[in-house]
Parts: structure tokens; C-alpha cells; sequence
């Protein structure tokens, strides 16, 4: 087992406070390369997830996943409210009627959010979004199981390509999202929907680490 259903609501409650906190940062990084809302739309976005989270407390982590997707799609003007709501969604499919998350069901999660997202954004890697933070922090999960390396060593592997791939957003262009009407003056940018991607992925590393 990786996760119980109690923690899965506890990294829904963590990742409410860490985006509260970065709410100008990220709003900050997109003021830059787009229209300066993305910390104020996943702020308003995982707030929404915040007030259901009560209800939420003996359902199964289908559920849970699916009530957090509909809250973001709802409540989210931008683009990343769809495409987190798609991967929350689809992770969601996952684990319906469960109430505990295995190694092999988080990779299944993590590797259908990712098709949800390219699927919904018809972005790949390498145009300056979230997904060059997410496809190589799957890859790197992925691998570091098959290798039979240990949950925390995975998470370890898992959060270095994702700030590796974070880096990489300040070197390329964007081709997808507002920042792609900039062309080459995107360069030398971190991309905002990258940088929330890797505070949400810090955010569950940390809930597992304490295994509570
Ligand atoms: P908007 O661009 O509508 O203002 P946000 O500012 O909330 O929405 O989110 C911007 C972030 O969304 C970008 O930094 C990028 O990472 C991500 N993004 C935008 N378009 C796409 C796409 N088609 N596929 C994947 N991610 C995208
Ligand atoms: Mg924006």
C-alpha cells in the first residue's frame, strides 16, 4: 500500500496550503509570460476543492479524486483549471471504489492524468508547459520501480526530473498556452503551470514521507 484514503485528503488539504502560499509566485511567473492569473485561478480553484473536502471523509479515493477534478473544472477560467481537472479526473478512474492506493495504482494514476492532460491540451513535451515537469517526473517513478527502488528513493528520483524539467521551461520556447504568443521572447521564463505542477508533486512526496 502507498497511500490510504485519509492521506489522499490530506495531500488535497496540503496542496490548498502550498498553492495559497505561492499564489504570487505562480500569479507572478505567468504576469510575465501570460496574463498574470494562474496563482489566483488555482487558488480559487483548490479553495472550491477545500470546502468539499468534509463530505469527503469516508467516501473512496475515486471519489475524492473525481469531486476535486469537478471542483477545478468548474471553478477555473484558465487553462489549468480544465487540464488539472482532466488529470485529477483521470487519476480518479483509477482507483474508483478503493480506499487505499498501491505503487502499481500510482503509476496507472500518474501516467492517466498525463494522457488526460495531452489529450484535453494537445500539448507534448518540450512546448513550455506543465507536462515537461509531470512526463519526465512519470518516467522517472516509473523506472525507479521497475528497478525495485523503495517508495522514498522513487519519490526522491521522481521530484529531481521534475525540477530538472522545471529548469528546462527557462530554456525553450512555448508553443501551447498564452506564453506561445510571445515566440522566442518566452526564453529564459520558468513556465507557471510547470512550477505548480512541481509544488503539487512536492506536496505528495511530503504527505508520504510523513506517512501519517
Ligand atoms: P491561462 O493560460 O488560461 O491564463 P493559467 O495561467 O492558469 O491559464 O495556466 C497557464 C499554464 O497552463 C501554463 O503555464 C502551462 O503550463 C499550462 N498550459 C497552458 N496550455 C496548456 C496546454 N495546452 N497543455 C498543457 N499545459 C498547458
Ligand atoms: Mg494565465
Amino acid at each position: 500500500m502507498m497511500m490510504t484514503r485519509d492521506q489522499l485528503l490530506k495531500v488535497i488539504e496540503e496542496i490548498t496550503i502550498v498553492i495559497e502560499e505561492n499564489k504570487v509566485h505562480l500569479t507572478d511567473l505567468d504576469q510575465a509570460i501570460g496574463d498574470g492569473d494562474h496563482g489566483i485561478n488555482l487558488n480559487r480553484g483548490f479553495r472550491a476543492v477545500k470546502e468539499k473536502l468534509e463530505s469527503l471523509r469516508d467516501k473512496d479515493c475515486g471519489t475524492i479524486l473525481k469531486t476535486a477534478a469537478m471542483s477545478l473544472i468548474s471553478t477555473v477560467g484558465g487553462a489549468s483549471g480544465p487540464l488539472y481537472g482532466t488529470a485529477f479526473m483521470k487519476a480518479g478512474a483509477v482507483v474508483a471504489g478503493k480506499e487505499y492506493i498501491s505503487v502499481e495504482d500510482s503509476i496507472k494514476m500518474f501516467d492517466e492524468a498525463i494522457q488526460g492532460i495531452i489529450a484535453r491540451g494537445k500539448a507534448s513535451r518540450g512546448d513550455k508547459t506543465m507536462l515537461d515537469v509531470l512526463v519526465p517526473a512519470f518516467e522517472a517513478w516509473k523506472v525507479a520501480f521497475e528497478e525495485g527502488e523503495s517508495t522514498e528513493k522513487a519519490s526522491e528520483k521522481m521530484l529531481g526530473a521534475a525540477y530538472q524539467g522545471l529548469e528546462y521551461t527557462k530554456t525553450i520556447i512555448a508553443k501551447k498556452g498564452r506564453a506561445n504568443y510571445l515566440g522566442e521572447r518566452s526564453i529564459g521564463h520558468q513556465d507557471p503551470g510547470a512550477t505548480s505542477s512541481c509544488i503539487i508533486l512536492k506536496t505528495i512526496v511530503d504527505v508520504m514521507a510523513k506517512g501519517e
